[in-house]
């Protein structure tokens, strides 16, 4: 297992990476819309992981509310799994509490999978396979 990627919500991407890309260093390698998540997505690779950066589609979005609560900051880890129903069917058998019972279609075409923070120390929890 590895970090995949630290997803970090922004009011605006573009405005995010005058800090990650111009003052820091990084480079954004892949900007995505992911509908399903009313999300759009900029990835920006640091060793063998990524920054991802999240900025809400609308005020439906995920990120909308968490932004209104705590102004940005770390919204979600992600790890990177073989085999993402086999990992969805131990955490279940381990009574971990799951946002995705069913992986669905995330960013990159990756199969992922969301945690609820109750079982993962506070933190949102997003399970990663990487699709060929
Ligand atoms: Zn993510």
């Amino acid at each position: 297992m590895k970090i995949d990627h630290l997803g970090i919500a922004t009011g605006g991407i573009e405005e995010s990476l005058k800090f990650w890309e111009d003052a820091l260093g990084l480079e954004s390698v892949h900007v995505e819309v992911v509908e399903d998540q009313r999300v759009r997505v900029a990835m920006l690779p640091i060793g063998e992981s990524r920054i991802e950066l999240l900025e809400p589609l609308g005020d439906d979005s995920p990120i909308s509310g968490f932004l209104e609560k705590r102004g940005g900051g770390i919204h979600h880890i992600a790890v990177e799994v073989k085999d993402i129903n086999e990992s969805l069917a131990k955490l279940k058998a381990e009574g971990v509490r799951l946002i995705d019972e069913e992986p669905r279609v995330g960013a990159e075409n990756c199969l992922v999978a969301f945690v609820h923070p109750k079982s993962a120390n506070g933190v949102l929890l997003e399970l990663v396979q990487k699709t060929a």
